[in-house]
């Protein structure tokens, strides 16, 4: 393998781990506690093995970690999202120890490879892309930063669907990844709460018939039990928990069900409870229109509030003091029925009065809003809303109530601004909107990139902004530096070592030593040799799974994320097509070598996206398999993109593909962690490109196309993609190429409906933007050619990109929205 040519270091010399004493421990753990012995443990044992012995070295800073907030009575952060990306969890626990090393040595003595038993855990796919990332890296930052937080989200058994491409299609898969059970979590079954769905409302009344309190009496009842992972943060300085929920039928119901014969019906409401916490919704910017989603983010949102609520009471007694001591995140508005759910527990089962249950409300939750595209604004059907949650409905009328009044005593809201800040909309059918009731609950509401914020303000949330000023702020999105550079590149991270020295490990900011590092011509090479050797490691991937040979000194230009057609993977194949015809007509001219990499997953139910995947795959097949071609250009769908593959493309990129339409993106971390690791951007002025650009400087990433204004502007003039098409001989040429069938003989109107659209609406704006995107990847070929003029603006890259650390986001969240110390 390639752990030859990278060497994995340990950074904590002072922990001085035995490895001799690491390897009795395994072999106690593989004996004692999997009943097995060395001469019959299978992979998975030694894995299984491994982990639990990091694990216990864990639980003691755990334990106290958890003691510590207690003790000084620390205001904690809640952070709720519907997912948690995490990836595989045993590199990143055994780097953060220090452990590496010893661990490496420990199970070489018993015969075991690290590398082989690694490979094997599998990877928590509990997220669909950037959003459920942006929660795994916030933890590990959250850890690392010494914040006290509980993370809350679903146990799903399915997460992520597998991709597997058979004959160039996308074809979905469960992902099993419980099948040899986890050995980094405890089931907490003494932490399960009551999950109740529909039924009424009953009103009590005083003796003077005055309204007392209202009482829902739900018809559906299943539990919700904790499991607990602990979360470690560089060094093992703190370590947090997240607590994922598991949907249990309650015992007495089915008992009794039982008893009266009635085994159809027990087993009917244990696959209800089931089913809480069974699929992860596969898409991430269309709400599923299902019930059962509705049913999913009341279900972690009522859970997790009353163990939050039953934790203080425990520890302060009364929940006026709520706000000082939590502060509830809200990751979208997947969990934003927690508004409402804060609003139930506080007026009908604590007893507040509402403007006291609205005021601790609004001070305790903050909320993050990941998109600006209209599908992906949640909101529910009144009529589904009032039938699963019909006290919520009550609450949500109230709240309304309340905030319109606000509106109007402003007095200079209109009448359709009136409507747009509502949480009913009452446009056709009636919908509970999740954004606005989101909005309506929280102190502060931030976007994810500068770009998004400010868009934010003029779109979507425009009217509520004007009524509530001060609410709206900007908290640019990070990544972890720890998993994203010092794990995922240990070549990097060892030539960075020498070179600077260590400090960079404990304070990302220190990385901007190797700016000056840029004009020196050998630490240059030792650069190119590392990325060289990552490229390789990604090359022998390629080659074993999918029989593909690609030459490592070839530009490496790589595009990995969901597939979407905003973030315009279309643009990408196409300006390939272009360039396979140019490679041919001019075959005398001097091209740059490139190997185009895909990669990403559609949401099944997203036809074109699945088309996309078909469509590169076509390409790949042609382009690859056309001798006339000479290897200049390969087209290659790496398969199932996942977090563990990302920790070996990322390293391995000279060029990363950044390209959605202005305005659509935003935020991006798929951008920042390819920058973080040496590769040149090619994209738009969207999302936190525009920082990037910032901090890396004009001169080290290539910007091209129209700005957010200018998709506007071109909008509002009535864009006609057609003129703009024949204007443009290169596209219209690739694409006559696709639309008649030169990549599917096979089926030759297969992409007819894709091109059509292209011609039609654009609404992408894919051919406005081709010629300045052709144009500006031949200008990269041109730096390409001077290398050291390349790999030096790659330095100035690693060197600048510290401030995208999400240690650094989570810092602005601590002090800016959370009012926790940092
Ligand atoms: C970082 C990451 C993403 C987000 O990528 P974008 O390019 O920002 O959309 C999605 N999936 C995985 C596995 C990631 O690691």
């Amino acid at each position: 393998m390639t752990s030859a040519v990278i060497s994995e270091t340990s950074f904590l010399p002072s922990e001085n781990i035995d490895p001799k004493e690491l390897a009795d421990e395994i072999l106690r753990v593989l004996k004692y506690r999997g009943g097995k012995d060395a001469t019959v443990a299978t992979p998975h044992d030694w894995l299984t093995a491994s982990i639990k012995v990091v694990r216990d070295r864990i639980i003691d800073r755990w334990v106290s970690s958890t003691k510590e907030a207690y003790d000084q009575s620390a205001k904690r952060v809640y952070y709720l999202s519907l997912e948690f990306l995490i990836g595989r969890l045993m590199r990143d626990a055994f780097s953060n120890l220090g452990m590496m090393d010893a661990m490496r040595e420990a199970l070489s003595s018993l015969g075991v490879d690290f590398d082989v038993i690694a490979a094997l855990e599998p990877d928590a796919a509990l997220g669909n892309g950037g959003l459920g990332r942006l929660a795994a890296c916030f933890m590990e930052s959250m850890a690392t930063v010494d914040v006290p937080v509980h993370g809350y989200g679903i146990r799903y058994v399915n997460g992520m669907f597998r991709q597997e491409i058979r004959d160039g299609w996308q074809v979905e898969l469960p992902e099993n990844w419980l099948d040899h059970g986890n050995p980094w979590e405890f089931e907490r079954r003494e932490r399960a709460f009551e999950v109740g769905f529909g039924g009424s409302v009953e009103s009590v009344t005083d003796a003077q018939g005055r309204l007392e309190r209202h009482i829902w009496k739900p018809t559906e009842r299943v539990l919700a039990v904790a499991y607990d992972t602990p979360v470690v943060g560089w060094r093992g300085k703190r370590v947090n928990t997240l607590r994922l929920w598991a949907g249990m039928s309650l015992d007495p119901i089915l008992l009794a069900a039982f008893n009266a014969g009635d085994h159809i019906g027990a087993l009917r409401e244990s696959n209800k409870a089931d089913a809480l916490s069974r699929v992860l919704y596969p898409a991430d910017a269309t709400p599923a229109g299902q019930e059962l989603r509705l049913r999913q983010e009341y279900f972690f949102s009522t859970a997790s509030l009353q163990d939050i609520l039953q934790r203080h009471l425990s520890q302060y007694g009364d929940l006026h003091s709520l706000p000082d001591k939590a502060a509830i995140h809200l990751n979208d508005t997947h969990p934003s029925v927690a508004v409402a759910e804060l609003m139930r527990l506080l007026l009908d089962v604590h007893g507040l009065d509402f403007d006291d249950a609205w005021d601790i409300t609004k001070r305790t939750f903050a909320y993050t809003n990941h998109t600006l595209l209209p599908e992906a604004l949640e909101s529910w059907p009144v009529p589904l809303f009032e039938r699963l949650l019909p006290r919520h409905m009550q609450i949500v009328y109230a709240i309304n109530a309340q905030i319109l009044i606000e509106a109007r005593a402003k007095g200079d809201f209109s009448g359709e601004q009136i409507s747009s800040i509502s949480l009913i909309n009452e446009g056709g059918e009636r919908r509970v909107r999740m954004g606005n009731l989101a909005f309506a609950g929280s102190h502060s509401i931030n976007g994810v990139s500068a770009l998004h914020t400010e868009l934010m303000k003029e779109t979507v949330f425009a009217d509520l902004h004007k009524l509530y000023p001060t609410r709206i702020n900007n908290k640019t999105n990070g990544i972890t530096p720890r998993r994203w550079l010092i794990q995922c590149n240990p070549g990097l991270t060892a030539l960075a070592r020498e070179a600077i020295g260590d400090r960079f490990l404990d304070d990302i900011d220190a990385i901007s030593d190797l700016d000056a590092l840029a004009s020196d011509a050998a630490f240059r090479e030792k650069f190119a040799a590392v990325k060289r050797a990552n490229k390789q490691r990604l090359a022998s991937l390629v080659s074993e799974r999918l029989g593909i040979r690609v030459d490592p000194s070839a530009m490496f230009d790589i595009q990995i994320k969901r597939i979407h057609e905003y973030k315009r993977q279309l643009l990408n194949i196409i300006e390939a097509v272009a360039l396979y015809d140019q490679i041919r007509s001019h075959p005398e001219r001097d091209w740059m070598p490139r190997v185009k990499f895909f990669g990403g997953k559609a949401a099944p139910s997203y036809h074109n996206a699945k088309l996309i995947i078909k469509l590169a795959n076509d390409v790949a097949r042609v382009v690859n398999s056309d001798p006339s071609v000479r290897g200049l250009l390969k087209v290659v769908f790496v398969p199932n993109y996942n977090v563990s593959l990302a920790e070996i493309m990322m390293p391995a990129a000279d060029l990363s593909e950044q390209i959605s339409t202005a305005g659509m993106e935003a935020s991006g971390t798929g951008n920042m962690k390819f920058a973080l690791n040496g590769a040149l951007t090619i994209g738009t002025l969207d999302g936190a490109n525009v920082e990037m650009k910032e901090h890396v400087g004009d001169d080290n990433i290539f910007i091209f196309g129209l700005t957010t204004e200018e998709v506007a502007q071109r909008r509002a003039n009535g864009y006609n993609p057609r003129d703009v098409i024949a204007g443009s001989p290169e596209l219209s040429q690739a694409l006559s190429a696709i639309s008649s069938g030169v990549f599917s003989p096979d089926d030759p109107d297969r992409y007819r409906e894709l091109t059509d659209g292209l011609y039609q609406h654009d609404w992408f704006m894919v051919a406005a933007d081709f010629d300045s995107y052709a144009d500006t990847q031949r200008k990269i070929d041109e730096v390409w050619r001077d290398s050291p003029l390349w790999y030096a603006k790659a330095i100035h890259n690693v060197a600048r990109m510290s401030w995208f650390s999400s240690d650094r986001t989570i810092r602005q969240y601590a002090e800016e929205i959370w009012n926790v110390p940092v």
